[in-house]
């Protein structure tokens, strides 16, 4: 594997590659057979264009053959920052080819998370879209170039200005060596953890395991039509069983320019769209749409909901108003698991389903670190064939993330059912959830303390009725605690993610501290929980 990387033990590799998790196959091969069986079938739809799997196929090949021209090769690192077009899928399948891994940042980030990527990665070459929702990737792509010696190249879908044209890289194929199924496929960005984002590096043979199980437990076939609501960089919508689960299925992924009702249900009638990713806002959103939008979604079979906790008024109502319920508890960093077709309506709405594999290896601890007792709740570790067994160049970060053996420290809190069904109940990583992104606190508080007037900050959860949580800063101010709106534009500036801006912020003289001398979080999120009562900002 790539330097940088935590191999699984051999003995553990060899277990997974018997039991068939994994099968020695790249994801490139897995699109080229996929392609052989499927030829004329329809891949992928976008606006009124349409690829087939011959298509896609050839289009990875040729787009694989312009980046080699530039030197981009076996075990480079490149920084892909698309929203849900096209480009992004011929791309990744050119990259996996190629052994280059697609290092996928998510189209709100900005500088701030951008410049750390470039150079925690080393990229040599950074993909952007010429503009995304108002916003010029290319002016962001000048100034990341200018901090990060390592990148060589910065592409661009769409008008290119000075800089590389992805539509100009397309060449007759030419051949080049072919990555090992054990090497890095691609990283995913980590969600919940201290600090920075850290890389996760996924290999083919544990990405093709993660997509493979996750569509044959959607029951995904030639016939399903995917369409991607949420953003493809995302693990969710990537590959649970996502763009590339649906896929490896042989069925056909269709694209929305955003996952609003008044676009995505014209697609789904149009394209008789048979399954879908949701986070529980947005399945909010739709399911309120549904009752009165006259659109055809009857095609819709499965409908997932996750990356945030869904309450059971939703489940129940996603069930009536739009389509079967799967939930989907999962993480960039591996274990999945999601509501099965023969779950009890009550197992359905009060559970987060199983582990895909029987191969997941899951714990639960007590702050003591022992197994807590059955039907309990604590602490989830998990180990498996889809799980990574360590962070990107993160050895310090790896020894606090992962016990010895192996086990991935998730953070999230949860309880087995005596079915073996997984319900989370909780967290304990210092993280909100703001409907499915995820917001670092440190590294918000990080920011925000570079702020003159920032005395002292804490950054908790504060509930939200859409959102599910929300972010709130109480901030001790050196004189005049600043206003909201100061505070977006000084975050604005130095390059944070939209997302990651407090949405609401509270002026305190102190923060009230544990016995132990840590800021009292659980404090806080009860007092502002108390004080805002669920209302919105
Ligand atoms: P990410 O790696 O961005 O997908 O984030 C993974 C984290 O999202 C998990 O560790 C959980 O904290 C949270 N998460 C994902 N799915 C759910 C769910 N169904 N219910 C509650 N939390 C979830």
């Amino acid at each position: 594997m790539m330097p940088g990387c935590v191999e699984w033990p051999e003995e553990v590799a060899a277990r997974y590659r018997r039991e068939g998790y994994w099968r020695g196959e790249t994801l490139g091969d897995l699109l080229r057979r996929v392609a052989a069986a499927h030829g004329p079938r329809t891949a992928l739809v976008s606006g009124d264009s349409r690829w087939s799997y011959r298509e896609l196929d050839e289009r990875a090949d040729r787009l694989a053959a312009g980046l080699g021209g530039l030197g981009i090769g076996s075990g480079d690192r490149v920084l892909v920052q698309l929203p849900n077009i096209p480009d992004l899928v011929f791309l990744c399948f050119a990259l996996f080819r190629l052994g280059a891994a697609p290092v996928l940042a998510l189209p709100p980030h900005r500088h701030s998370e951008i410049g750390h990527l470039a150079a925690a990665t080393d990229a040599v070459a950074y993909v952007v879209p010429d503009t995304c929702q108002g916003f010029d990737h290319r002016e962001l792509a000048r100034r990341v170039q200018a901090s990060a010696p390592s990148l060589r190249h910065v592409i661009v879908s769409g008008d290119p200005q000075e800089f590389t044209a992805l539509a100009d890289l397309e060449r007759d194929p030419v051949p080049h060596d072919s990555p090992d199924p054990g090497d890095v496929a691609l990283f995913l960005l980590s969600g919940g953890t201290t600090g920075r984002s850290k890389l996760i590096p996924r290999t083919h043979d544990d990405y093709a395991c993660n997509i493979r199980l996750s569509a044959e437990n959607a029951g995904l076939d030639e016939t399903s039509v995917y369409l991607a609501a949420l953003p493809i960089a995302h693990n969710y919508a990537l590959g649970c069983p996502g763009v590339l689960g649906t896929l490896q299925a042989g069925g056909t992924v269709v694209l929305t320019p955003t996952p609003s009702p008044d676009d995505a249900f014209p697609l789904i009638e149009r394209e008789r769209v048979t399954v879908t990713g949701l986070v529980p806002s947005l399945a909010q959103l739709w399911a309120e749409a549904a009752e009165w939008a006259r659109r055809d979604l009857s095609s819709l079979r499965l409908v997932q909901v996750g990356g945030a906790a869904v309450s059971g008024e939703l489940a129940g109502r996603v069930g009536r108003t739009l389509g079967r319920l799967q939930q989907s508890f999962g993480m960039a960093e591996g274990l999945l698991s999601q509501s099965r077709g023969d779950d009890s309506a009550e197992l359905l709405v009060s559970t987060q389903g199983k582990p895909l594999a029987q191969a997941d290896e899951v714990r639960l601890v007590g702050d003591d670190g022992r197994d807590v007792p059955p039907g309990e709740a604590g602490e989830l570790l998990v180990r498996g064939p889809y799980t990574i067994r360590g962070y990107y160049r993160a050895p310090e970060h790896n020894a606090a993330a992962f016990t010895p053996d192996g086990f991935f420290r998730s953070g999230d809190l949860a309880r087995l059912t005596g079915t073996g069904h997984l319900a989370i109940v909780g967290r304990v990583k210092d993280v909100i959830n703001r409907g499915g992104d995820k917001v670092p606190a440190d590294e918000v508080e990080d920011h925000l303390l570079a702020h003159p007037e920032v005395d002292a900050v804490a950054v908790v959860a504060m509930p939200d009725p859409l959102l599910g949580e929300r972010t709130c800063a109480y901030i001790v101010p050196r004189r005049k605690a600043p206003s909201l709106k100061t505070i977006e534009a000084f975050l604005r500036k130095r390059g944070v993610a939209a997302y990651k801006v407090p949405d609401w912020i509270e002026d305190v003289a102190a923060l009230p501290y544990t016995p132990v001398g840590k800021i009292d979080k659980a404090r806080l999120r009860a007092d502002i929980a108390h004080r805002r009562g669920g209302r919105r900002p």
